[in-house]
């Protein structure tokens, strides 16, 4: 695939911001953010009621919710587009897309409320009608498997939901259960659950090792409103199949209030204002607004030049990451609308060891193929886009269909994805105090580490938050 026009602008642009942040020393940086907010010119200092850093599904959507409420916003944004891990490929040939990031939405009125008032029109999740082949990609060979049948799926539904909505946000109960600390497998075995194993597999891709993983983290992702429209087969998509025009309509409605390719170089919460400098293809620029919204994953090394206190530097450096990457991938020789599952031919549930693929789907265009592949620990690009090139070659080389690998056509990174904390972390009650972070130093925090990797329950956890936020 060549250099698109699009890319090619996001690539001037994102050099176009990083000179601007390397031309600021630290202490320039510092003095700037800090006593000498005089030093801008009026022009380059944006006055705001809150200042959102991080535009991907929470940002936007705590953007455009805290417009209704009457506020004044401006959202940070590191790319040079919004939308995070919702990412669209448009097929140059026959104009096409692809949604290689998040593709479902649970059918909830929110959801509904949200597209609609981009005029983005919503229908069902339908399939391409596929076949799905079992090849256990270790080998490049057929696995003779078929799935259970979810039997156990009403039991998980009812034993989940003894703990409310862990789906929408960690509110655990106080000691936090065993059963939630204590590896999934021991969930499944405890409660005969193995019939559901590769459905949440497949459902949950990310996760990573989801047998090993406090049982928690399984069952906040695969949560009750998962269940719930996986029972009423009632998952909603863009009709379009082209879930960024949600996130391209929202940065036309929030026009000069979005701020691109922006770099953080200082956060400074003072007792009555928060100040955020950045860096933007523009220049430097210095937000004074009275309250900040963090969406971005609180990982401790996104978080330079803020100034974290004690409390939140302890809980964010307790995290580690999982790594998800997707692409599509042009391919010969896959027989018309099959797609190639990862199962093992040798393991609990038949789940494919990762590092490794989930599968090779049809796209609904000829030729393409969605590729997903999941990690339990990040991995560099490289590597990942040569493993995905060998998984595949090796069925051709085991001689199970003549696959001819012809082109990465696009790639992503959706790393880090889930992050989590040990299981003594959890018992210890990291949750509550994470969910005490809510308020202080005049800073809310949104996203999928404070619901799930779930767009309707970020968007349902932030709805909680934002009267408080708005206040
Ligand atoms: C491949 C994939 C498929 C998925 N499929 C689905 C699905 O079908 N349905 C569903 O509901 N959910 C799905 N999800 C889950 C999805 O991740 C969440 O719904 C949602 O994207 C989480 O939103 P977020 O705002 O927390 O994170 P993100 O969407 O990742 O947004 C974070 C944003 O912060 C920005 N950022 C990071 N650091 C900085 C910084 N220092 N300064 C400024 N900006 C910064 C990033 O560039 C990004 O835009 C999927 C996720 C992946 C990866």
């Amino acid at each position: 695939m060549g250099l698109t026009r699009k890319r090619m602008l996001g690539l001037m642009g994102a050099t176009a911001a990083g000179s601007v942040a390397a031309s600021l020393s630290p202490s320039a940086a510092q003095a700037t953010a800090r006593g000498t907010a005089a030093a801008f010119a009026e022009s380059h200092v944006i006055h705001r009621d809150v200042c959102v850093i991080g535009g991907g599904s929470a940002g936007t959507y705590a953007a455009t919710r805290l417009g209704d409420f009457g506020k004044s916003v401006v959202l940070v944004e590191a790319k040079d587009r919004l939308g995070g891990h919702t990412e669209t490929y448009h097929d140059p040939v026959t104009g096409g897309t692809v949604d290689i990031g998040v593709i479902v939405f649970e059918d909830d009125p929110l959801v509904r409320a949200h597209f609609g008032r981009f005029g983005v029109d919503l229908v069902p999740v339908g399939g391409f009608g596929t076949v799905n082949r079992y090849i256990d990609y270790r080998t490049g060979r057929p696995v003779d498997y078929t799935p259970p049948q979810p039997a156990a799926l009403p039991t998980y539904f009812e034993l989940i939901s003894q703990y409310g909505p862990i789906d929408t946000g960690y509110d655990l109960p106080d000691p936090v259960p065993q059963d939630l600390v204590a590896p999934f497998a021991d969930f499944v075995d405890k409660y005969h659950l193995g019939s559901v194993v590769p459905l949440i597999f497949n459902y949950g891709q990310g996760l990573g090792d989801l047998l090993a993983l406090p049982a928690l983290y399984v069952i906040n992702n695969f949560g009750v409103g998962v269940v719930r429209n996986i029972l009423s087969n009632s998952f909603i998509t863009t009709a379009a199949h082209d879930n960024s025009l949600l996130y391209e309509r929202a940065t036309a409605h929030l026009g000069d209030d979005v701020l691109l390719e922006a770099q953080v170089l200082r956060v400074d919460r003072t007792p009555g204002e928060v100040r955020v400098l950045v860096a933007t293809p523009d220049g430097p620029r210095l937000i004074r607004a009275g309250k900040l919204v963090v969406t971005i994953p609180p990982l401790l090394r996104g978080f330079a030049g803020f100034d974290l206190d004690a409390v939140e530097r302890s809980l964010f450096s307790q995290y580690v990451s999982g790594a998800y990457y997707t692409g599509v991938v042009r391919l010969s020789g896959v027989p018309e609308g099959v797609s190639l599952e990862n199962v093992a031919a040798d393991t609990p549930y038949n789940l494919p060891p990762l590092p490794g693929l989930y599968q090779v789907s049809p796209t609904g265009i000829p030729g393409l193929y969605n590729v997903k592949y999941g990690s339990p620990a990040p991995l560099s690009t490289d590597q990942v886009r040569r493993n995905i090139r060998a998984d595949i070659e090796r069925i051709a080389k085991a001689g199970t269909y003549p696959v001819k690998f012809e082109e990465l056509e696009v790639f992503a990174s959706h790393t880090p994805f889930e992050i989590h904390v040990s299981p003594e972390a959890i018992a210890r009650g990291f949750y509550r105090k994470l969910n005490a972070l809510q308020g202080r130093n005049r800073t809310y925090y949104g996203g999928a580490a404070f619901s799930s990797h779930n767009s309707t329950r970020v968007w349902t956890a932030l709805e909680r938050i934002l009267p408080s936020i708005a206040a």
